[in-house]
């Protein structure tokens, strides 16, 4: 039974990818950090067969004992502070964890045996807001970085790094550059699933208004379902490399809130949303279109799920979820 090691098991991609590897006949270990950590009792009750594993990101020494305990084949590092938002407040945090953790990973697999017989397979979540102010379009794995935010900084840290790693001691790592992918797993802070959740809770009559930000940006979404079995393939490859994930297209802010509206039966969406100052960032990604041909002709990789099917899978969740709620 081959083995892998999820940090950031207690996300959306954790999730999504737990549940892939084990339908393909893994075991599966997730990293948990902190005591008593509550996001994981929810973990244990969804997916058993996730094995937790006490670690953290910003531990050396806790990365090694678990990579000791696991001994994985294949080790995705998901975990980040991940809230773009939250990164400017949190810079030296983010930067931390988000940056310098993938450098402790590489360390812990080189320490733990990987360095000499290749042996683990190591997966980079890097992200598209690497590419921040993009120096091209529609963006592919050679265009520039240029990141826009304290988390993008540090996923190119972590980026650099793990070529570094490659390249230096012929580690068999990857790095997924993945656009924006959300479902119903994503966390309410971002804004697919604010809004979606928003939508179903004004149908509802829970809530009568929603505050955004900035509506002009544009995002390449995908569905996160379809994008961890791109990880998953990158390391069945048989050289490490780098892909870019995304689904080729693009959609602004205001054609999400108005398709997201529309899918709820509702059309004067005006009405319900406000924008707010306090929403804004202190710099913007604008926009963000990928290119998945690489990802496409060598990992045999396209997503199934397109942007009106994501948005409708999430409103009806969310519609669902809100309806429970509500006294019988
Ligand atoms: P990101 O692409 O990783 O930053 O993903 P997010 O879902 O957090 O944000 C996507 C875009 O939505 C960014 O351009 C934000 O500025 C914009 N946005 C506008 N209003 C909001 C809001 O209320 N919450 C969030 N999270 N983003 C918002």
């Amino acid at each position: 039974m081959p083995r892998a090691f999820i940090t950031g098991i207690t996300g959306q991609d954790g999730q999504h990818l737990a549940e892939f590897l084990h339908g393909k006949g893994y075991e599966v270990f997730g990293m948990v950090k902190g005591q008593n950590n509550p996001k994981f009792d929810q973990v244990r009750d969804e997916f058993p067969f996730v094995e937790p594993v006490p670690g953290d990101l910003a531990d050396l020494p806790s990365l090694v004992k678990a990579l000791e305990h696991a001994q994985p084949d294949e080790v995705y590092n998901l975990g980040a502070i991940s809230f773009v938002a939250l990164s400017f407040n949190q810079a030296e945090l983010t930067a931390n964890i988000t940056g310098l953790g993938v450098l402790r990973m590489l360390e812990a697999i080189r320490m733990v045996g990987g360095a000499q017989n290749n042996k683990i397979r190591f997966y980079q979540a890097s992200s598209s807001e690497m590419f921040g102010k993009v120096r091209e379009t529609p963006q592919t794995e050679r265009t520039p970085f240029h990141p826009r935010s304290p988390y993008g900084c540090a996923k190119v840290f972590g980026h650099d790094i793990v070529v570094n790693y490659r390249e230096s001691y012929d580690l068999f790592a990857c790095s997924g550059i993945l656009f924006n992918h959300e479902g119903p797993r994503r966390g309410m802070e971002f804004v697919t699933r604010k809004v979606t959740n928003a939508v179903a809770r004004i149908k509802l009559g829970l809530q009568d208004e929603l505050v955004l930000g900035n509506l002009d940006f544009k995002r390449d979404w995908g569905y996160a379902g379809d994008y961890v079995k791109a990880m998953w393939l990158m390391l069945q490859q048989d050289a490490p490399d780098d892909y870019v994930v995304a689904t080729g297209e693009t959609h602004t802010g205001h054609e999400l809130v108005e398709v997201a509206f529309a899918e709820a039966g509702i059309s004067d969406w005006e009405r319900y949303v406000r924008q707010d100052q306090k929403f804004f960032r202190p710099a913007e990604v604008d926009l963000l279109i990928g290119d998945p041909t690489k990802a496409r002709t060598k990992l045999g990789w396209k997503p199934e799920v397109d942007f009106p099917t994501l948005v409708k899978m999430m409103v009806a969740h969310d519609m669902a979820l809100e309806s429970a709620k509500l006294p019988r």
